[in-house]
Formats: C-alpha cells, sequence, structure tokens
C-alpha cells in the first residue's frame, strides 16, 4: 500500500507584503507567484528539496520575476495563463485544463478569472484555491485589464467555491482592506471579529492566510454587494441612489470608492 506523505504548504514572503506559495512533501516542491528567486531559493536549500515545477497566476513583475532564475537554477516546467506573454512559460493554461505533477502526485484544476489582468487563472486543489491577485482578505484586486462586470464574474465563481475552501492569495491584505469593509459594514459583527483577530495576528507577525469561503462570504464586501446594509451605506457616501436588484452596479460603485481610499 502506498502511504499518502502529506503536502506542506508554506508562505515564502517576498518583497513587502508578497506570499510564494510553497507545496512540498519534504523532498519536491512546487511554487506559485515567485515574483523573486532568492527567497525561493534560500528555502529549497534550507529543506533540501527539488524545484518541481512554478506556477504562475499572472503576469505581474511581482508574480514573475523570479521565474527565468529559478529556471536557469532548477531547469523546472513553467504553468502559467495562457492569454499572457510571460517569458519562460512551457505550458500555457485556460480554463478546465489540469496540471499535473507527477513527482508530488498533485492534480491541479484552472479556472479563468479574469478582471485584475485579462488572463488571470487560479488554481484549485482539493479544498484550496490558489487565486493570486482576484480576491483578498476583505478585499479584491485592482482592476488593471479587465472589466468590473469580468472581475465581479470572477469573484462570484470563487464565492461559489465550497464554504471550507482555503482562499491562498498572493498579498499580506487583510489588515489594510479591514477600514473599507467596516465602512461598508459597521455593524457586522463577523467583520468585528476578524477585525480583532486580524490584529492580533499581524501583531505577532502572523499571516492572516490563508482564510475560508465562508469566512470570506461573511466578511467581505465584495462578495456581499446584494446586502442591504451595505448598498444602503454606499448609497449614503456616494450621495445618490443605485439601481435596485443590480449587484454588478453595487460592485462597480464599490470597487470605485475603494480606489478613492
Ligand atoms: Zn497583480
Ligand atoms: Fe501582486
Amino acid at each position: 500500500m502506498k502511504t499518502l506523505t502529506m503536502l506542506k504548504i508554506i508562505p515564502i514572503p517576498a518583497f513587502a507584503d508578497n506570499y510564494i506559495w510553497t507545496l512540498h512533501d519534504n523532498q519536491h516542491a512546487i511554487v506559485i507567484d515567485p515574483g523573486d528567486a532568492a527567497p525561493v531559493r534560500a528555502y529549497l536549500d534550507k529543506h533540501h528539496l527539488q524545484l518541481g515545477a512554478i506556477l504562475v497566476t499572472h503576469h505581474h513583475r511581482d508574480h514573475t520575476g523570479g521565474i527565468l532564475e529559478l529556471v536557469e537554477v532548477y531547469n523546472s516546467p513553467v504553468y502559467g495563463p495562457r492569454l499572457e506573454k510571460i517569458p519562460g512559460i512551457t505550458h500555457p493554461l485556460g480554463e478546465g485544463d489540469i496540471v499535473e505533477i507527477a513527482a508530488l502526485n498533485l492534480r491541479l484544476q484552472v479556472i479563468d478569472i479574469p478582471g485584475h489582468t485579462c488572463g488571470h487563472i487560479a488554481y484549485l486543489w482539493n479544498n484550496s484555491v490558489f487565486c493570486g491577485d482576484t480576491l483578498f482578505g476583505c478585499g479584491c484586486g485592482k482592476l488593471f485589464e479587465g472589466t468590473h462586470a469580468q472581475l465581479h464574474h470572477s469573484l462570484q465563481r470563487l464565492a461559489a467555491l465550497p464554504d471550507d475552501t482555503l482562499a491562498y492569495c498572493t498579498h499580506e491584505y487583510t489588515e489594510l482592506n479591514l477600514p473599507f469593509a467596516l465602512a461598508c459594514e459597521p455593524d457586522n459583527q463577523q467583520l468585528k471579529q476578524r477585525e480583532q483577530d486580524t490584529h492580533a495576528l499581524r501583531e505577532q507577525n502572523q499571516t492572516t492566510l490563508p482564510f475560508t469561503m465562508a469566512l470570506e462570504k461573511a466578511t467581505n464586501p465584495f462578495l456581499r454587494c446584494n446586502e442591504p446594509a451595505i448598498i444602503h451605506n454606499l448609497e449614503l457616501k456616494l450621495g445618490h441612489q443605485l439601481p435596485a436588484n443590480d449587484e454588478l452596479a453595487v460592485f462597480t460603485a464599490m470597487r470605485k470608492l475603494r480606489d478613492l481610499c
């Protein structure tokens, strides 16, 4: 009988607030969105790990800057969105594709989640989703290339994943996003609790990631665009009414307001 080795999921910190999510079984590893090669090389060296593959969610430099150096050292295959130009990609991917990492006995499923960038993808594995810069703790990615409708739809797709899904995003933004979330929904008890929990974690320099989709759906205003209290607060801030029963209009107004903070 084959024994199942538990995979570890480790955040390697990079730059000011990026995490390079690393999956390994004490022998082989994959890394997701290596914006910088140096911390990845240091981690792999220290733990005597082979780099089996590099996965990328979108083309921004803070997610891709380390690819070529890592390929030079480890000669790993590089998986990434087919709709974006990223130097080093060997396996272009899109909706419905499966990534198989034989060394780790790992199968990840690809979904398209455009908005932050046009070709942004996410990787699903068991109850985990590696969602790049699309969903953040209590917030969402900025619109650099796509439309509000695209980003809204992509977030809806993530929110439709099972409640116990763990979301691994690329930035430690939860604390930064809390003031806006609380301004949208000051009476949300779970959000207030999350504020306390988040401060406690950050005071100890611990990550707030991953978070469950259940928590996100209960506290992230961008996933709660049909919540009457949130719509009411947005309308107060905007000084005008939003069209009734139009989640996309609420989302668009919310994302634009957030951009002003
Ligand atoms: Zn980005
Ligand atoms: Fe980023």
